[in-house]
């Protein structure tokens, strides 16, 4: 199974990281070891100081695909999760000053929380579609696939031209603004639209 990130999916992103916004898509992955699964705690690592968390719709792949089209992108997925890609960003930081990749800071273990349910895309609105994340409570991001740069379909067109997909593969669609650092004994809980998805403890 494969785990496919997208960067730089939100503009408003791309400007709280100080980025530019891209001009096709861009992706990094996780390994399969990165899922943490549905119920169990994050245990902050001490090779960073600072995790941030980035919310994000999750696309899981059904059949598999190799140089999918735009059109028929939309055969290759039912079902929509939620998920946290979580960024060791001292270490991102110094990736990119370095010019070096960003696996020591994006591909960690337990980096990639996901949500136990996933909904099928039949029953949401994938072109406007409400999730958001809270932090102990408070909501901190708030997204909408309206304000997506590549739609989804146009992700699975240009992911599936390096590497053929496969079922269960996850894409990881990128955030919106609001991203953050967590801390020791936080509780993050994310939603689509009003519905809980997952919820996640760090220790
Ligand atoms: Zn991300």
């Amino acid at each position: 199974m494969k785990i496919f990130c997208i960067g730089r999916n939100y503009a408003k992103h791309a400007k709280e990281m100080n980025s530019d916004v891209p001009t096709s898509p861009m992706f990094f992955m996780k390994p399969d070891t990165a899922i943490l699964r549905p119920g169990t705690p994050f245990f902050y690592p001490d090779f960073s100081k600072d995790i941030h968390f980035e919310c994000e719709i999750v696309v899981k792949i059904n059949r598999v695909g190799k140089n999918i089209a735009e059109k028929f992108a939309h055969k290759y997925y039912d079902e929509i999760g939620l998920g946290i890609d979580f960024t060791a960003r001292d270490l991102q930081k110094q990736c990119k000053e370095k010019g070096h990749p960003w696996e020591v800071a994006k591909a960690f273990e337990g980096s990639a929380p996901i949500s136990k349910e996933f909904v099928a895309k039949s029953s949401l609105d994938l072109e406007n579609l409400e999730f958001s994340l809270f932090q102990n409570g408070e909501r901190v991001q708030l997204g909408n696939t309206a304000d997506m740069i590549f739609s989804i379909d146009q992700l699975i067109a240009h992911l599936s031209k390096f590497n053929t997909l496969k079922k269960g593969d996850l894409i990881y669609t990128g955030t919106p603004e609001g991203v953050g650092p967590i801390a020791i004994g936080d509780e993050l809980i994310g939603k689509i639209g009003e519905r809980e998805m997952f919820k996640v403890r760090v220790k």
